[in-house]
């Protein structure tokens, strides 16, 4: 890495540690001309997760249609713009954190929905509902049953 005070190309890393729940490294590099130190970081490209749909074709990972969904599923919910993002954030680190390569759109799906439920019961249904396509009342039972009440 050239060195951003003096260009020289003559770094040594003297720490390196992990940020932002381990998906990213951040380096502290010092200089072995002028020894000002400097830091970088490193994280997954995006795109590196391609999406296989169910007609078994590939496509990059778009966060912007994550958000889409959600925002959809949560239209007229006292929901903020900022708990969407703080979700779509969730949901892309658990993407990433659970498949390196590729992700089915079912997976995503019920990574969604579980997140959803935590959210907002509204908008996990209306979301469970284009998503599964419910066809018989048990479909809908089977996806309201996370919502019950748990006993404590
Ligand atoms: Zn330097």
């Amino acid at each position: 890495m050239r060195c951003p005070y003096c260009h020289a190309d003559n770094d040594s890393v003297v720490d390196t540690r992990a940020a932002e729940d381990g998906y990213v490294i951040r380096r502290k590099r010092k200089c072995g001309k002028c020894d000002k130190r400097f830091i970088t970081l490193e994280r997954l490209q995006e795109g590196t997760i391609r999406v296989v749909k169910r007609d078994q074709t590939r496509q990059p990972l778009d966060r912007e249609k994550i958000r889409r969904g959600i925002e959809r599923a949560c239209s007229k919910r006292p929901i903020s713009s900022q708990q969407i993002e703080q979700l779509v954030q969730e949901i892309e680190s658990e993407i990433y954190a659970i498949y390196l390569l590729e992700v089915a759109t079912e997976q995503i799906g019920e990574i969604v929905m579980r997140h959803l439920a935590k959210t907002d019961d509204v908008a996990y249904i209306r979301f469970a509902s284009v998503y599964r396509e419910f066809g018989s009342v048990s479909d809908f039972i089977n996806v309201i049953e996370p919502l019950k009440p748990k006993p404590n």
